[in-house]
C-alpha cells in the first residue's frame, strides 16, 4: 500500500490525511441522508463490533457466576483483576509488537516519523517511554478500571440499581448499546476539558500529555486520578436502566477502545491492498498540540466551543489564529 495515496508527507516527515477529519454526519447539521448511511459502517467496523465480541465472551465466559460476586471477597476481585490485565497486555501488545517493536509497516500511514522508544529522555521513569507508560497502565490504569467493573458487577448481584433485561427491556437496552460510544465521548470530552484547567493539568493530567508521540502504551498511562475521573462514565449503569453485559462493553470502550486512538498510525495494513482505519488523528493532534481536540471527533463538541483542528493545513492556520489571539489577550491582561 502506497501512504501517499491517501495523504501528504511534510519536509520533516510528519504525514497527515488528505481529506479533513469529520465529525459523525449524524451530529451535522442539516441532515445529509447519504452521508450519514455512508457513514454508518464506520461506526460499527471494526472497533466497535470487536469491541462489544470482546464485552459479549468476558460477560459469558470469564465473569464469575451471580452467587460468588454478591459478597467483596479478594478471590474473585483479583480474577477479574488478572483477567483485564492479562487482556491488556494481549491487546495492546500484539499492537505494540506488530507497529513498534517490528515495525510490520515502518512508517507507511505513522503521522510521526519518529519512535519513542529511540529517544532515551529521562522525562519517564527508567528513560523509556513504553516502560514508563506500561507502569502507569498495569499499575493504576488496569486497577481502577477493574474497581469500577467490580462495583458495578456486585451492585448488579446484589439488585442494586435499575436492571433490566432484553426481554423486559428490548428497545431501551439496544438503543444504550448503540449510544455508548456517544456517551463515552460526551463524557470525555466533558471530563477532558476539565482536568486542562490549568491546576489539574500541572498536577494531573500533564502525566498523560507526557507522550508527545504516542504508542499504544500510551492510552491509559494517566495520573491514578485521571483514571479515577476517566473511568468513573461507567457509573451511569448504577443509575440508568441497564444490562452488565453493556457496562462491561461501556468499560471496554474506555479500556480497550483508547488505544485505538494513540496507536500512531492512520491504518494498520493488513494484506496488500488492505487496511484498517484507526481514526486516530484528532487524538493524535490533542497529544502534538495540546489546545485542540479534547474530544475524539465523533460529536462535533470542539466544532461548537471553537477548539476542532480537521487536520489541515486551515486547520493549523485557525489554531495558530487562535493561539495569537489568547496570547495577545493574555498581554493585554498584564
Ligand atoms: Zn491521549
Ligand atoms: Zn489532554
Amino acid at each position: 500500500m502506497d501512504d501517499s495515496a491517501y495523504g501528504v508527507r511534510n519536509k520533516r516527515g510528519h504525514w497527515r490525511p488528505k481529506d479533513p477529519i469529520q465529525p459523525a454526519p449524524l451530529f451535522l447539521q442539516p441532515w445529509n441522508l447519504v452521508r450519514i448511511v455512508k457513514w454508518l459502517p464506520r461506526y460499527f467496523v471494526p472497533w466497535n463490533v470487536l469491541l462489544f465480541l470482546a464485552a459479549t465472551a468476558f460477560w459469558f465466559l470469564l465473569t464469575p457466576d451471580i452467587e460468588t460476586m454478591r459478597t467483596m471477597e479478594w478471590g474473585w476481585m483479583l480474577y477479574i483483576l488478572v483477567r483485564n490485565s492479562v487482556a491488556v497486555f494481549l491487546f495492546y501488545g500484539a499492537l505494540e509488537l506488530r507497529l513498534y517493536i517490528r515495525r510490520s509497516q515502518g512508517t507507511l500511514f505513522k503521522y510521526n516519523p519518529k519512535w519513542p522508544d529511540d529517544r532515551r529522555s529521562e522525562y519517564f521513569m527508567f528513560s523509556s517511554q513504553s516502560i514508563d507508560n506500561m507502569i502507569r497502565t498495569f499499575g493504576t490504569g488496569v486497577p481502577i478500571w477493574t474497581a469500577y467493573e467490580i462495583l458495578i458487577l456486585w451492585a448488579y448481584a446484589n439488585g442494586w440499581g435499575a436492571w433490566t433485561t432484553l426481554a423486559d427491556n428490548p428497545v431501551w437496552l439496544i438503543l444504550l448499546g448503540l449510544l455508548i460510544l456517544v456517551i463515552h465521548e460526551f463524557h470525555f470530552y466533558t471530563t477532558h476539558r476539565m482536568i486542562h484547567i490549568p491546576v489539574l493539568y500541572k498536577y494531573v493530567h500533564s502525566v498523560h500529555h507526557k507522550a508527545v508521540n504516542p504508542s499504544p502504551w500510551s492510552s491509559l498511562s494517566m495520573h491514578p486520578i485521571e483514571h479515577l475521573i476517566y473511568f468513573s462514565g461507567s457509573l451511569i449503569h448504577l443509575i440508568v436502566p441497564s444490562h452488565p453485559l453493556i457496562a462491561l462493553y461501556h468499560l471496554h470502550v474506555a479500556g480497550f477502545g483508547a488505544v485505538v486512538g494513540h496507536v500512531g498510525f492512520d491504518k494498520i495494513v493488513a494484506g496488500k491492498e488492505s487496511a484498517m482505519d484507526t481514526h486516530s488523528f484528532a487524538h493524535y493532534l490533542h497529544h502534538k498540540y495540546f489546545e485542540v481536540n479534547y474530544s475524539d471527533g465523533l460529536i462535533p463538541l470542539d466544532k461548537l466551543f471553537g477548539t476542532w483542528h480537521d487536520g489541515t493545513e486551515k486547520g493549523d492556520e485557525l489554531m495558530n489564529a487562535r493561539m495569537k489571539k489568547r496570547r495577545h489577550s493574555a498581554t493585554l491582561e498584564d
